[in-house]
């Protein structure tokens, strides 16, 4: 979809919110039907399993950390812009809280299911911990098309699903952020549903806001510039170059469409890009920003000028050093690992690349930088953010930016460091790691009662 925030302009002229008015679902039920081992939880399980034997963590420890701590689900009535009312389905899942307010996004897509947001909920859980941050893990959404809802259908799912799961969200208890789906406007309804509830504004109680409500400078970008700053970091301790590398990048929303244009910013040869319906690719190189314009006006990137048209599966495996998979999960799986081409993944998304594939992979020689540390860069400026509604004192981008470098640089250098001395792969470090920090944590608190 590729969307950024857009406050007033000819999207919300035209009633609708989002840029691409095609809907989202457009792959068939057999297409998108997910192999059990593929399922995004069973992923998860597995990922966390691998750490534990590792730790050889106690088996109750094990047993509680493999459980959400709370699951949430939600089915509530939208009045819809025809008169007719139509009931959906939305769920809020807390992983675990041992570290602090839970954390994590909000998604909306017809393809949202509570395995799927369970499994969102604990790597939320595993990124916090790995990046010192004082969160928990958790995830929402609502299974709905976004880009089928028009502003006013969006605006009214958004406040009565915000109602429904205001019993379990506050700036102390879970917060939520925007995700697939969602965006700055989302939140602000967000937002402004929970303060008309209070009776006065709190701007804490999500972060991804617009500025002008409490939001951050920074924000918007901070996950696609901490998939850049992640990308720098691979490229220099693998001793692989970054200038003129050429990169592909699956997904061209707030991650993927910033991740690219940071990306080419920096130097970088942008050879592939792609949304939900299909990709872009140019072995030459093209200008993201021009491409993403050109989505914008047309419905898609198929037919940006100089540009051929490759589906999503031709694009994981086009010719590149660099690939970012900043879509969906499960885009990486036993059926394609051995035909990517790029000597270093970097995993804009949450979990796209199975366990598998992860083997296949690191018998390649390929270097993957995990979801949890690629794409930490959102919700470490979701914690500025918190902080900066706590203080009700607000930081200028460049202190933002800064503060993200420094945090994203020193996570990156603490998991190759740490990952190297363990023998295991970053995924394995960092998930090592970001267990421990949880455990350790659990078992310093205790068991209550
Ligand atoms: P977004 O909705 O802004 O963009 C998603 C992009 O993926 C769009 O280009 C869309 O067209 C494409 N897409 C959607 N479904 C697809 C499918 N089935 N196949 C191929 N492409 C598809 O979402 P986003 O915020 O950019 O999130 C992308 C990924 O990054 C997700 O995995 C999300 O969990 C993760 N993530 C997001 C943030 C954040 O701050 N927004 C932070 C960390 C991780």
């Amino acid at each position: 979809m590729g969307q950024e925030y857009v406050p007033q302009g000819r999207e919300e002229a035209r009633g609708r919110l989002w840029p691409a008015h095609r809907s989202m679902q457009t792959r068939n039920p057999a297409e998108s039907a997910v192999r059990p081992q593929d399922d995004p939880w069973e992923m998860a399980l597995r990922q966390f399993a691998r750490a534990a034997d590792r730790l050889s963590l106690k088996r109750g420890i094990r047993e509680y950390l493999a459980r959400p701590n709370r699951e949430f689900t939600v089915c509530f009535p939208v009045s819809m812009d025809d008169g007719s009312v139509r009931m959906f389905t939305g769920y809020r899942v807390l992983h675990n809280g041992v570290l602090g307010p839970a954390k994590g996004g909000l998604r909306y897509s017809a393809e949202v299911r509570v395995s799927e947001v369970r499994a969102l909920a604990m790597w939320m859980t595993w990124k916090c911990a790995l990046n010192h941050l004082p969160f928990g893990g958790a995830k929402g959404g609502v299974t709905c098309d976004p880009a089928v809802l028009s502003a006013g259908e969006l605006e009214r799912l958004t406040r009565r699903y915000a109602t429904e799961i205001s019993l379990v969200i506050g700036p102390h208890q879970d917060i939520p952020a925007p995700d697939v789906g969602t965006n700055a406007q989302i939140m602000a309804w967000f937002m402004d549903t929970c303060s008309m509830h209070r009776g006065y504004s709190v701007p804490t109680v999500v972060t991804g806001k617009p500025v002008v409500i409490g939001g951050s400078a920074g924000r918007l970008e901070a996950t696609g510039r901490g998939v850049m700053i992640a990308t720098r970091e691979a490229a220099r301790f693998r001793g692989l170059p970054f200038a003129g590398a050429r990169v592909v990048v699956q997904g061209s929303g707030n991650v993927g469409g910033v991740a690219a244009r940071l990306l080419h910013a920096a130097g970088c040869k942008i050879v592939g890009l792609s949304d939900v319906h299909d990709g872009i690719y140019a072995p030459g190189g093209f200008d993201p920003a021009a491409a993403l314009r050109h989505a914008r006006d047309t419905g898609g990137l198929a037919g940006f000028p100089g540009t051929d048209r490759v589906s999503n599966a031709e694009l994981l495996e086009l010719p590149c050093e660099v690939l970012v998979p900043a879509a969906i999960e499960g885009q990486i799986t036993v059926s394609n690992a051995d035909r990517v081409q790029a000597q270093l993944i970097v995993e804009g998304a949450n979990g796209p690349t199975s366990p598998e594939a992860d083997e296949i992979l690191e018998r390649r020689g390929v270097l993957v930088v995990p979801d949890i540390l690629a794409n930490a860069g959102g919700v470490i400026v979701s914690y500025f953010e918190w902080v900066q509604d706590l203080q009700a004192y607000f930081w200028s981008e460049e202190e933002i930016n800064a503060n993200l470098e420094r945090l994203m640089v020193r996570s990156f250098e603490a998991n190759w460091h740490f990952a190297a001395e363990q023998g295991v792969t970053l995924r394995t470090g960092a998930l090592i790691f970001a267990v421990k920090r949880v455990a350790d944590a659990l078992m310093t608190r205790g068991i209550y009662p």
